[in-house]
């Protein structure tokens, strides 16, 4: 049995289903997917969760290849950051550690005194775990975090810099700090032609209905788990409604919800990694699709894959994405139409998403205008909102985790998989449903 129907659950219910079990998914939603969905604008179906994955780790092309679907990558568009009141070449580094500072000194991202500042980098010992802000700051100024790091780091995790662990989120980074010199080991990092994303053309929207397709498992929607407790043989699930509920019983359960539902349903079962599971804080964000007639833009739009904006520029919008000029697939759907996104939302400023949904265009029109100097009215538009979206990887959290599996993997037939453990991107979350299956076999 499997608890949610996110690509963590789709895969983990495919892996146990490929070992000879008879397999269950349950999913809450009316459809399978979580973050990874379509919707239409302008009548073109385009991603309004995640729309890429990372090329550079295994798991996301590995499930592509298994379940014979294309992979495509981004455009050579290149993407930029909006800071001291221009948009600036990205320039390249690992999560904001520039790989050359030339290239960071030229891009105009940082003043000439954070740039100073960086170039001065200081030997400040680290040892365990520790913010990537608070990091990266000391070695290299609170300039290159504010201008760099934070809009980097801010578009994965919606979250903060100065809270999100090193180790989980950029261990490479925490590693190069204990042998020495950033900045060396960045120089030195060689240059990669490699593309670093992969997409599904038509969108990652369509991966879930294809992990199901031929997946062995069945899949049950509307199936919202309430509760869940052990049996003598296994597993009783709880489902349906207060006044009507069913109970469905398992050998195994593997649960791959989202921390906070995860933590309510492990409540009676395993107290001690349900009262970790509550401390895992999520950010709510908002995506805002919207279609422009391809003629109302400037032509020089097309060389930009998107932007970052920094919290210090005090704007709204936190990024905006280029579908049309990133993805050929997009630009191929209607010549004449270009559709772009915006996303807003960060950890603990649910204030910003606190508006109607034309409030949300409203504001992501004017940050476009002011910012990309998009000034047309949009075709059509479309907001959707992923309330507590993004779980926040607080200092400490790997040790977290290793606590939470080891607590759960103490009762047999029990696992948990999903987002909230080893990496909120796609191939992360692959990883860890594989994990799950792997451990609730191997206990067998
Ligand atoms: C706006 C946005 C953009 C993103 N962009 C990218 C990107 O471009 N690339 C990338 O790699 N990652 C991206 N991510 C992150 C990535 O999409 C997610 O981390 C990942 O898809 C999470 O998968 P999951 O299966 O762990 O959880 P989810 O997708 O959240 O799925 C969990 C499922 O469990 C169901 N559920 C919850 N409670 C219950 C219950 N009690 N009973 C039954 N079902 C339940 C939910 O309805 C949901 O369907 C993005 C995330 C967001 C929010």
């Amino acid at each position: 049995m499997v608890v949610g129907g996110g690509i963590a659950g789709l895969v983990a219910a495919r892996g146990l289903a490929a070992s000879g079990r008879d397999v269950l998914l349950l999913e809450g939603s009316p459809q399978v997917g979580g973050k990874l969905r379509s919707a239409e604008v302008a009548g073109l179906t385009v991603d309004v969760g995640a729309e890429a994955m990372l090329a550079r780790r295994p798991e996301g092309l590995a499930l592509a290849t298994e379940i014979g679907a294309e992979v495509v990558h981004p455009t050579a568009a290149t993407s930029a950051v909006w800071s001291r009141g221009a948009l600036r070449a990205m320039p390249r580094s690992l999560m904001g550690v520039p790989f050359d500072l030339d290239q960071l000194a030229a891009s105009g991202v940082l003043s000439p005194e954070g740039l100073a500042r960086v170039a001065a980098e200081t030997d400040t010992p680290v040892g365990g775990d520790v913010s990537v802000g608070d990091l990266v700051a000391a070695r290299l100024g609170d300039e290159l975090v504010d201008r760099l790091v934070e809009p980097l780091l801010g578009g994965v995790y919606a979250g903060h810099a100065r809270r999100i662990s090193a180790a989980a989120a950029v261990p490479q980074l925490l590693a190069m700090a204990r042998r020495g010199s950033l900045l060396e080991q960045a120089a030195a990092v060689p240059a990669s032609t490699a593309p670093v994303f992969a997409a599904l053309p038509g969108g990652m929207g369509r991966l879930p209905g294809l992990v199901v397709d031929g997946g062995g498992f069945e899949v049950r929607t509307s199936a919202t788990v309430r509760a869940l407790r052990r049996t003598t043989g296994g597993w009783a699930l709880t489902i349906g409604p207060t006044t009507h509920p069913e109970t469905v019983e398992a050998d195994t359960v593997v649960l791959a919800t989202p921390a906070s539902p995860a933590a309510r349903l492990l409540g009676e079962v395993v107290p001690d990694a349900a009262a970790e599971l509550a401390t895992v804080e999520a950010a709510s964000v908002a995506v805002v699709t919207l279609a422009f007639r391809a003629q109302d833009l400037p032509d020089t739009l097309l060389d930009r894959s998107g932007f970052l904006v920094p919290p210090v520029e005090q704007r709204t919008i936190k990024a905006s994405t280029f579908s049309f000029a990133k993805w050929a697939w997009v630009r191929d759907l209607d010549p004449d139409v270009v559709v772009l996104r915006t996303s807003l939302g960060r950890h603990r400023e649910e204030t910003t998403l606190q508006a109607a949904d034309d409030g949300l265009v409203r504001v992501s029109l004017a940050d476009l205008a002011a910012m990309a100097g998009i000034t047309a009215r949009p075709l059509d538009t479309h907001v959707q909102r992923w309330g507590g979206g993004l779980p926040q990887y607080a200092v400490g959290h790997l040790d977290r985790v290793a606590r939470i599996r080891a607590a759960v993997a103490a009762r047999p037939g029990l696992a948990v998989c999903g987002a909230a453990y080893d990496g909120v991107g796609i191939p992360a979350v692959i990883g860890s449903a594989r994990h799950a299956v792997a451990s609730v076999t191997r206990a067998e």
